[in-house]
């Protein structure tokens, strides 16, 4: 294999962190570049010792001049409750992070890879979600810094490439779980997790019935790889997530049986603009990447309790 000069921003978040990890194994040299938002320094821990790794903290809203074949642009929280904390601030880490990025990768003449998302479809009308759905999205309400913000990213992206010949890989990232999440994350999975491990109420936002489909950290990242060694030719925008859907109420009870927490549910407030229902369609990505996840819920369920349970006692 060739090695290559890879640069992850967002490298020391939840996905970040595990993507520099398979790339450093891999024997790439990665430089892993974060402003700690979201990230933080014990994800990256392990990798700090290695030759071919390399940390800088650096916010990607302003200019980076380095020298990389490859970039997986990642920088942006992804948990809404840090992402609307400073929704200017998501804004402008996704529309002026995918501006910095992308003159980076056109100087260094680099494939960028961009982490996009299923928040592009919105509370979605079609179901499953195809990359051809252009989305049902509030451009106003407390998603839409974020979902707006990547919908701009893409489309960078795609005037990039048609004006400066640029090699692209879009990934439409669907709900990921799995350790290295934060504790205080405020995701479903983290939260039912942790709840039911410190026997405190699951909360159940609205009434549960609303669905997602989760897919294990591992294999997001396999697609990633995937994507990012592909054909000059695929750029997506192309889905990658696990199809098997589930209700909030059916994820709870799994956790419940799975930590045999005697916690009890209750049930909060809906947050405004919660998409009723997400599934994506990975016809895609099977065709063109010979991709697809492997990891059940249930398995990937039993592997993060027991990062969080460790996480809880020390
Ligand atoms: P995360 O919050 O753990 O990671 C995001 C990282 O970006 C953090 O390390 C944070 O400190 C860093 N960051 C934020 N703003 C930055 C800035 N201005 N400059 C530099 N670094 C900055 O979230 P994650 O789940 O690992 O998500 C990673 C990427 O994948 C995000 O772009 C997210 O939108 C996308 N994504 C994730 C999911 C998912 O389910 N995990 C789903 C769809 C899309
Ligand atoms: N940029 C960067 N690193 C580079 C090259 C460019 O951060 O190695 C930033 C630079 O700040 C610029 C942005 O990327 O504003 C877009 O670059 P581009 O060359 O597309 O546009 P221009 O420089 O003409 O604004
Ligand atoms: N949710 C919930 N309880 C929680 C956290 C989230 O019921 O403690 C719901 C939330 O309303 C949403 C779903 O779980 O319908 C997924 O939420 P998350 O924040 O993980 O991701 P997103 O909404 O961005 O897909």
């Amino acid at each position: 294999m060739l090695y290559k000069r890879i640069l992850v921003t967002g490298g020391a978040g939840f996905l970040g962190s595990h993507l520099c990890e398979t790339l450093v194994y891999e024997g790439h040299d990665v430089l892993c570049v974060d402003n700690l938002y979201t990230g933080r320094k014990t994800n990256i821990a392990d990798l700090l010792g290695c030759p071919n790794f390399e940390f800088k903290r650096h916010d990607i809203t302003f200019p980076l001049y380095v020298e990389v074949d490859e970039i997986y642009n990642l920088a942006c929280p992804a948990s809404p409750v840090h992402y609307q904390f400073d929704p200017v601030q998501t804004t402008k880490t996704s529309v002026i992070g995918a501006i910095n990025v992308l003159g980076l990768a056109k100087r260094c003449k680099a494939k960028v890879f961009q982490a996009s998302t299923s928040e592009v479809y919105g509370d979605p009308k079609v179901h499953p979600q195809q990359e051809s759905y252009w989305g049902n999205v509030n451009p106003i309400g407390v998603r839409s810094c974020y979902d707006e913000g990547k919908r701009c990213a893409e489309t960078l992206f795609f005037d990039y490439k048609a004006q400066h010949d640029l090699k692209i890989k879009v990934a439409r990232i669907f709900n990921t779980f799995g350790p290295r999440m934060r504790m205080d994350d405020g995701r479903v999975v983290s939260n039912f997790i942790c709840q039911a491990l410190q026997g405190k109420n699951i909360t159940i936002y609205g009434d549960g019935l609303q669905t997602r489909s989760f897919c294990y950290v591992d294999d997001l990242i396999t697609g990633f790889t995937s994507l990012m060694k592909s054909e000059d030719s695929i750029t997506g925008p192309i889905n990658l997530g696990n199809p098997s859907e589930f209700t909030m109420l059916e994820l709870a009870s799994q956790v419940i049986e799975l930590t045999g927490s005697k916690s009890k549910l209750v049930f909060e407030a809906l947050p405004s603009d919660d998409p009723s229902q997400r599934q994506p369609d990975i016809s895609k990505a099977k065709a063109e990447l010979q991709w697809e996840p492997k990891v059940n819920l249930t398995e990937g369920l039993v592997k993060t309790i027991e990062y969080f349970d460790a996480e809880l006692s020390s």
